[in-house]
């Protein structure tokens, strides 16, 4: 089974994202990682490929300058290739656009499944997934914590708040993982080395026979009008106990409706 796993390469979150003061978008000039929530897609699409005893992973993924820094590493995991669209035209490109360029270069690996995080930990927007899916014309499940493959469908039990649902769709399918869903191994020495001589097929929106007017700020059906610090979070209240904390706390809570 041959699957297709959405990689996102972000700007390292353990350093400060500094945003263009003009575009109000992140910059992402340096080195750019996996994103953490794409290495569940990433395991699960191993485990799903292994499981059914043949086929591989392929990475997809839309970024800067050329950069596989987060593509190595997932293909240290055991992805056997990537489709890397990188190009000066794509800057600037909103959700929709960047859809658009990720489901033809999907078209082009002819999987059976395609998997993606929910959401993307740099900027999400948690709708690519659904946009990849009405672009591609092929069925659409969110959420899911755990998948099979069986008979040409995908059997996903799909996180609810109260539990899950049991829902499946026929191949091929684009699934969004929750993170959690498995534990994402970690590179092996040799994993490493391999990864160095995996093919990287390098692509631009004109090889995907896509127009530059389709995509970056010309495309962009999306404008970020400004950005503003998340509101601090306020001090709590304590309850000194003298005597009757646990009434207070009692209407504290009637107060919210938790009880
Ligand atoms: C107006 C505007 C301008 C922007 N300009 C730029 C820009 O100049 N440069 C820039 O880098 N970004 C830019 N962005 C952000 C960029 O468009 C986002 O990467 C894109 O919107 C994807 O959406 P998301 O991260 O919200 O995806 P989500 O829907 O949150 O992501 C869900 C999943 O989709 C997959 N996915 C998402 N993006 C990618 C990707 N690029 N490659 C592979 N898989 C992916 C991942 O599996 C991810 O976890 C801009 C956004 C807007 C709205």
């Amino acid at each position: 089974m041959n699957v297709v796993v959405c990689a996102k390469q972000i700007p390292d979150p353990a350093a400060p994202g500094e945003l263009d003061p003009n575009t109000k978008t992140l910059k992402r000039e340096g080195k750019l990682i996996l994103d953490d929530s794409d290495a569940y897609g990433v395991e699960m699409g191993l485990q799903l490929a292994d499981k059914a005893g043949g086929g591989e992973v392929t990475l997809v993924s839309m970024a800067p300058h050329d950069e596989v820094s987060g593509l190595r590493t997932a293909l240290a995991m055991g992805a056997a290739k990537a489709i890397l669209i990188s190009d000066d035209a794509l800057q600037g490109s909103d959700s929709l656009a960047t859809a658009k360029v990720l489901a033809a270069a999907i078209k082009r690996a002819e999987p059976d499944l395609v998997l993606t995080a929910t959401e993307s930990t740099d900027g999400y927007t948690g709708l690519l997934p659904a946009q990849l899916a009405e672009l591609l014309g092929w069925p659409s499940i969110t959420f899911a914590k755990h998948i099979e493959v069986t008979d040409g469908k995908a059997k996903v039990q799909r996180q609810t708040e109260e539990g899950y649902d049991e829902v499946e769709a026929p191949l091929p399918a684009i699934v969004s993982v929750t993170a959690g869903v498995v534990e994402p191994r970690y590179p092996s020495f040799k994993g490493i080395m391999a990864a160095k001589n995996k093919p990287v097929d390098q692509v631009t929106v004109a090889d995907l026979g896509l127009s530059a007017d389709d995509v970056g700020w010309k495309g962009a059906r999306q404008e970020i009008t400004d950005v503003v610090p998340a509101e601090e979070r306020k001090a709590g209240e304590i309850v000194e106990d003298e005597g009757d904390a646990h009434e207070r706390i009692v209407q504290f809570l009637e107060q919210l409706k938790v009880i």
